[in-house]
């Protein structure tokens, strides 16, 4: 069964224990499984806190970052690597901490928008770290998530077969594809498709639409998208990720380019999403069951 998750940065740019407790009393209310916690800045977040109040609401998290840029894994620069690794591995440990099932977003490079090109000694640097930050990381059963974002914020991983090939030279069970609708809108040949043949390999993603406001306003085609979820048949996270200028401030604003107010009220937002990505979902799965349900009857 997947669960179904809102980003935190629905409800709050910060980590106080008032926003803490908003954000996750919103969530739990509205009936979403788990909240998606930013770990871009880990001193913010106080982790016992945050951990009674997950439990006292029932509801999981995830957690998810991006490197900086002197944090690159994929530089091939060993003050960065070793910068890269410590955050990685403090980022399981506080995921560790926080009771979290996934670790996710960009991890395998800086999250940048780049000048040059990846290298092969830089990517190979990049599944190395990765593979131990893997092992690490399987010791609290926790998944890592390598997410595919558009080329404007990584050079690394652009698309899901680049994700796929990544894994495989991970080579780690609990090292998955992290995608999202809104850059594989932006960067793939056909979404669908390539949702169905990460098969296996999908295990985080997240929703949206083409300009990261409320689901269905958009121009994607999410019916067909949810269809190739279910054909894949992914069990896993379902996470909502939407950003208005309305919560969210600097860097994340000027790093994602986010300038307009797609909406005012987050809990409509939230809500909104959670009751059209049931919808779409429940479609989808029955969608699959046509064929099935479609025989004509045959002798014995
Ligand atoms: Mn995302």
């Amino acid at each position: 069964m997947n669960k179904f998750g809102v980003h935190a940065f629905v409800w709050t740019k910060d980590w106080t224990k008032e926003s803490c407790v908003r954000a996750i009393t919103n969530t739990a209310e509205i009936g979403y499984d788990l909240i998606e916690l930013s770990t871009l800045d880990p001193k913010s977040i106080d982790v016992d806190f945050t951990r009674r109040q997950l439990e006292s609401a029932g509801i999981g998290c995830t957690a998810s970052l991006g490197l900086e840029a002197d944090e690159d894994i994929s530089s091939n620069d060993r003050e960065k690597e070793r910068r890269g690794q410590a955050k990685l591995e403090q980022a399981l440990a506080m995921a560790r901490d926080l009771g979290a099932t996934h670790v996710c977003g960009i991890l395998e490079s800086a999250f940048q928008k780049y000048t040059v090109p990846p290298t092969a000694e830089g990517v190979k640097r990049s599944v190395e770290i990765l593979h131990g930050a893997a092992e690490i990381a399987a010791k609290s059963n926790i998944t890592i998530g390598l997410e595919v974002v558009n080329r404007y914020e990584s050079n690394v991983l652009n698309t899901a077969s680049q994700a796929v090939e990544m894994c495989k030279r991970i080579g780690a069970p609990n090292v998955k594809v992290h995608l999202d609708v809104y850059h594989m809108n932006i960067e793939e040949s056909d979404i669908q498709q390539a949702i169905i043949e990460t098969g296996d390999y999908l295990g985080y993603f997240h929703t949206g639409d083409s300009h990261r406001g409320y689901m269905g306003s958009g121009s994607i085609d999410l019916a067909g998208v949810f269809r190739a979820v279910v054909k894949a048949g992914y069990q896993g996270p379902i996470t909502f990720e939407s950003f208005s200028s309305r919560v969210v401030g600097q860097p994340l604003e000027g790093i994602l380019g986010i300038w307009r107010n797609l909406w005012e009220d987050s809990r409509d937002l939230a809500e909104h999403a959670l009751m059209y990505t049931r919808a779409q979902l429940k479609a989808a799965q029955e969608a699959h069951k046509q064929a099935e349900r479609s025989r004509l009857p045959w002798p014995k």
